[in-house]
């Protein structure tokens, strides 16, 4: 995700050289079994985003040019310079990401983290596929539905299930199995923190129970007024800026801010599996740490 704030976070959290690799590289023997070609795999992940629906912030597709054939894939949530070092080591022949190079309002030069990132990819032939809102969106292996997944949110049905621009924010209940809603927002808070594995920044208006959740991944904090008028008692993001914590009062609505990378680190992984399956290529996602 998403608005400015999303683009400018492309551009600087990614130069984070101090990353560290959560994940190694393919392991010797992988499972690669067919080769397909550039081409091909542009095809297929653009079948499946259909990137013409979003006005966007940066280019959705093929990024960087790299070698025709493709056997190995390598998912991840940045083109950071530490994300691509872990493709070469895995021998990629293509990096699928959430977060690309290129961003509006980039200046144009190609100096700094620019000059080293784009460097590595040329020198090593490797084409870098970045899909920005489209990869947010996917209803079923997108950022915001891997992320509702993940915490037992299930969306209403239709068009009753999205909020906000471009529709990308999503809204519903916990799952049945899951229990009838949460306590309070504390309660929230806390089961979010136990799946995603960090802690959250929450701000509790104290209205009790909550039934009704909205959830939009990523540097979505500007959904949040959205949200509110969609009837959520309780919104998921990623980042917060001052004037939520505001409304959060004002309105009586919990926000929780989970962490950019955090909430957005299931999309990439799950469409860059399910192409890769369908292709017959190797995958992995690499997953480099980010405190944001
Ligand atoms: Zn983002």
């Amino acid at each position: 995700m998403k608005e400015p704030r999303c683009a400018a976070r492309g551009r600087h959290c990614p130069s984070s050289p101090a990353g560290r690799r959560v994940r190694g590289p393919l392991p010797e023997g992988d499972n690669a079994r067919m080769t397909t070609t550039r081409h091909e795999l542009l095809h297929a992940f653009d079948l499946l985003l259909a990137p013409g629906r979003f006005k966007d912030y940066g280019p959705n597709g093929l990024q960087v040019e790299g070698r025709t054939a493709v056997r190995r894939l390598v998912s991840g949530v940045t083109a950071s310079r530490a994300l691509i070092e872990a493709a070469i080591a895995a021998q990629a022949d293509a990096v699928f990401v959430h977060h690309g190079l290129f961003w509006r309002g980039q200046d144009g030069r190609v100096t700094g983290w620019m000059k080293q990132r784009l460097a590595l990819l040329l020198a090593h032939d490797i084409n870098l596929f970045a899909y920005h809102l489209p990869l947010d969106a996917h209803p079923e292996l997108g950022n915001n539905a891997q992320l509702g997944l993940r915490l037992g949110l299930v969306a209403e049905p239709g068009p009753e299930g999205r909020f906000g621009e471009q529709e990308l924010g999503f809204i519903g209940r916990r799952a049945e199995a899951e229990g009838d809603g949460f306590a309070d927002a504390p309660a929230l808070a806390r089961h979010v923190e136990a799946v995603l594995g960090r802690p959250a920044t929450l701000v509790d208006p104290g209205r009790g129970p909550i039934r009704r959740v909205a959830w939009c991944t990523g540097g979505a904090q500007g959904y949040f007024e959205a949200a509110i008028a969609a009837g959520a008692d309780a919104f998921i993001t990623g980042e917060i800026s001052e004037p939520q914590a505001h409304y959060a009062r004002e309105a009586g609505v919990a926000f929780l801010a989970c962490g950019h990378h955090a909430t957005e680190r299931y999309g990439a992984p799950a469409v860059a599996g399910h192409v890769a399956a369908q292709l017959g290529l190797s995958h992995e996602f690499i997953d480099i740490d980010n405190p944001a």
